[in-house]
């Protein structure tokens, strides 16, 4: 025996929860397989427990992919204010935390009681501890679970990425689109803390828990935060964001000091000394990272050459990390299913008709701050609508 529905979402997280909400209030019979015991548990452990949950300054160059015009259709016609709408209907209390970034005053329950609200109005079914492991195509789309079959006309992958696999992560997304065929962008983690080699590991890891507000540049990219050490490498948002571009192998570019002129204050000090230049760069790095760069780069005397280069080397710190610390740790996985197989109104696969592939899947990764979400809610939206 098998149950029948209009569609069937694969993934109870935030774009399988959101399509299904668009797709339930125009009068579709939905059911969400979730393979975990609760809907949205990477909605519960976002934004440290408070889910920043869309960014106001969203705008396309906050997301990668290999067709940087994919996601703009979907993004304008969902956008954050949108969102924002749905959460002040729901009286959910939240703030702006910085850049833009919204989070909840409270919790991230309050982002997934309220799309569970959503998701019974519009009479969503939600099957938990359900878990797919098989999909066929006849006539219709048949989905083996654990216990049971289902059926229907319209299958939406909204199975997530690689990212967390001890919450559920599966590549039964970019399975299923290859076994129908559709090409994928090879994934990587993104959004993670990077691991130093070992030389730097011994010169640098013993300080984990120092941070400094920096500018961390690969290729051409480059992102002014600040950057944690960590007891394997660096962390931090200019790192978590430099790590979605960063390629193994190629070095990093790190400003320690940007348009900060630090040497200027040990030519000018009546004695040019290890003092003066201590003195110099407390004002500028935490005590530690301060101590430790001079120790390091100490210069072998003190003249205006040697400043120059001491100068120099503290706004182009380069180092070629040994990795990155992998999808155990990426808040989101790059890379995924190729947005050329898919519409950009719909997300429909333009190969197999009534697929669709939603969220993180696809090959669209956000910036830190809430993109990846609203991507989620965006996709989400553009899907549920075409249902
Ligand atoms: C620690 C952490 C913090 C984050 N913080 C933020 C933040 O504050 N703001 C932001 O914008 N983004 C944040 N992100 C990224 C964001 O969580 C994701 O981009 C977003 O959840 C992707 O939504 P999704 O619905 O595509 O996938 P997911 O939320 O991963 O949902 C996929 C669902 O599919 C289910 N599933 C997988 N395989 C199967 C299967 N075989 N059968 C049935 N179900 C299956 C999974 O259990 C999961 O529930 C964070 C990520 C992490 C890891």
């Amino acid at each position: 025996m098998s149950r029948k529905f209009d569609a069937i979402i694969l993934g109870a997280g935030a774009a399988g929860l959101f399509c299904a909400i668009e797709a339930g209030k125009r009068g579709r019979r939905v059911a969400i397989l979730e393979l975990s015991d609760r809907p949205g548990k990477k909605i519960l452990i976002s934004g440290g427990g408070r889910c920043n949950f869309t960014n106001i300054h969203c705008t396309p160059e906050k997301f990668i992919s290999a067709n940087e015009h994919f996601a703009k259709s979907a993004l304008a016609r969902y956008t954050p204010a949108d969102f924002i709408a749905l959460i002040e209907k729901h009286g959910i209390p939240y703030h702006e935390k910085t850049l833009g970034q919204l989070f909840c005053d409270r919790a991230a329950t309050d982002i997934t009681t309220m799309l569970e609200a959503e998701c019974r109005d519009a009479g969503v079914q939600i099957l938990v501890n359900t878990r797919t492991k098989e999909v066929q195509k006849t006539t219709e789309f048949i989905v083996e679970t654990d216990s049971e079959e289902f059926r229907a006309p319209v299958l939406v992958v909204a199975s997530g990425g690689l990212s967390i696999p001890k919450i559920g992560a599966t590549s039964l997304g970019y399975d299923l689109a290859s076994k129908f065929g559709l090409k994928i962008v090879k994934t990587r983690p993104a959004l993670v803390p990077l691991a130093l080699a070992k030389k730097d590991r011994r010169a640098y890891c013993d300080l984990s828990g120092v941070s400094a507000a920096v500018t961390v540049f690969t290729g051409h990219q480059s992102f002014r935060e600040s950057m944690l050490i960590t007891h394997k490498g660096l962390s931090g948002p200019a790192i978590l964001q430099i790590s979605s571009y960063w390629e193994k192998g190629k070095p990093l570019r790190i400003d320690l000091a940007p348009d900060r002129d630090v040497t200027s204050a040990i030519r000018e000090a009546k004695t040019r000394n290890a003092a003066a230049a201590r003195a110099a760069f407390l004002g500028v790095l935490p005590k530690r990272l301060a101590d430790r760069w001079l120790d390091l780069h100490e210069p072998k005397s003190w003249t205006n050459q040697d400043l120059e280069k001491l100068e120099s080397d503290l706004h182009n710190w380069t180092l070629v990390p040994a990795d990155t610390e992998g999808y155990e740790k990426a808040e989101v996985t790059a890379g995924g299913v190729d947005t050329d197989e898919l519409s950009s109104k719909t997300m429909e696969s333009h190969k197999v008709p009534g697929l669709f592939f939603i969220g993180e899947v696809v090959d669209v990764t956000g910036h830190l701050g809430g993109f990846n979400f609203q991507w989620a809610w965006s996709s989400g939206a553009a899907a549920g609508r075409a249902l």
